[in-house]
């Protein structure tokens, strides 16, 4: 049995988003070091602010300032801060109500340690430098022990709002397929392509995923498929992908390998977009150093009889 691999997988991403009347004054206000809330319609004010009324669901636009002292409602230490979080040595997560708010903000506090740390402890937000308009315009809160602040008189209108932002997105983790998709991975190394036989109903499963989901039992006898297919249907592409470095059109199909009763995804090549058809008999076109195959391409066989491929759609 192969050794059951495991790599690392980063999935990244930037996240753009437009922000609305609510929302863009927020991320506005704290580039201009103000704290604003939105009034419920029952007189409370939530930081940070929403747009429709967690109780009554009416649309909320009242916006007011609160200060930028505040009470410590709850927290977590955080021994080991990753890339990306507020403060780079280890911190407190907290939840901290403004003073002048009536729900609390998540944001990080600056403590030299979780014995600084309590519940009802008074902070205040310590404001970074260089400000765009977003969360991180609060470097971190800090302890304090002054009197509360007073918050000014502000409505949330401000020249030159911010009315989007890009958040990036990154997922960074370690991505085990498990055994039976290890050793489809390990035949690819040397170009076969290799399904699992579910004892029960003799379907073979190509990528194998360890189970029959027919009939719920562990699959475990390897079968070698291929490396000629079907096409049993596909779609042509004709929207350009970022980073993705094939012009379009061009053609995505289901392929059915020969011996597989599932079909796998590949792209066609060697043939015009408007000749790909159901039944094309198709072949796998490796390049130097793949670890799959690049594209599909005909064959040139008599294309397949469709009660060949009928149950595979
Ligand atoms: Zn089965």
């Amino acid at each position: 049995m192969p050794e059951v691999l495991k790599a690392p997988l980063v999935v990244e991403f930037p996240f753009t988003r437009s922000l609305g009347p609510v929302q863009s004054a927020f991320l506005t206000g704290l580039r201009e070091r103000v704290v604003l809330g939105v009034r419920t319609t029952d007189g409370r004010t939530l930081v940070p602010p929403v747009e429709y009324d967690p109780v009554t669901a009416q649309e909320i636009r009242d916006l007011v300032e609160v200060a930028p002292t505040g009470t410590v409602t709850t927290w977590a230490w955080n021994h080991a801060p990753r890339r990306g979080q507020p403060l780079a040595t280890p911190f407190a997560w907290v939840l901290v109500r403004l003073d002048g708010a009536d729900t609390a903000l998540l944001h990080a506090l600056d403590a030299p340690g979780p014995d600084a740390v309590h519940t009802g402890m008074r902070v205040r937000i310590r404001w970074a430098g260089d400000r765009t308009g977003a969360i991180t315009d609060i470097d971190c809160f800090e302890p304090y022990d002054g009197e509360p602040e007073q918050p000014g008189d502000h409505t949330g209108e401000f020249d030159n709002p911010l009315t989007g932002i890009v958040a990036p997105a990154r997922l960074d983790y370690t991505y085990a397929p498990g055994r039976a998709q290890s050793g489809y991975i390990d035949a690819l190394s040397g170009r076969r392509t290799v399904g699992e036989r579910c004892p029960s109903c003799r379907k073979v499963y190509v990528p194998p995923r360890g189970a029959c989901p027919t009939c719920g039992v562990a699959t475990s006898e390897q079968v070698e498929v291929g490396p000629r297919g079907t096409v049993t249907t596909f779609c042509v592409v004709n929207i350009k992908a970022k980073n993705l470095d094939i012009e379009v059109p061009y053609v995505y199909a289901h392929i059915a390998l020969d011996g597989a009763d599932l079909a796998l995804h590949g792209r066609i090549g060697g043939i015009a977009c408007d000749q790909v058809r159901m039944g094309l008999r198709v072949e796998p076109v490796w390049t130097e150093g793949a670890r799959y195959p690049d594209h599909y391409r005909p064959t040139g066989e008599a294309d397949a009889d469709y009660d060949t491929y009928k149950e595979l759609l």
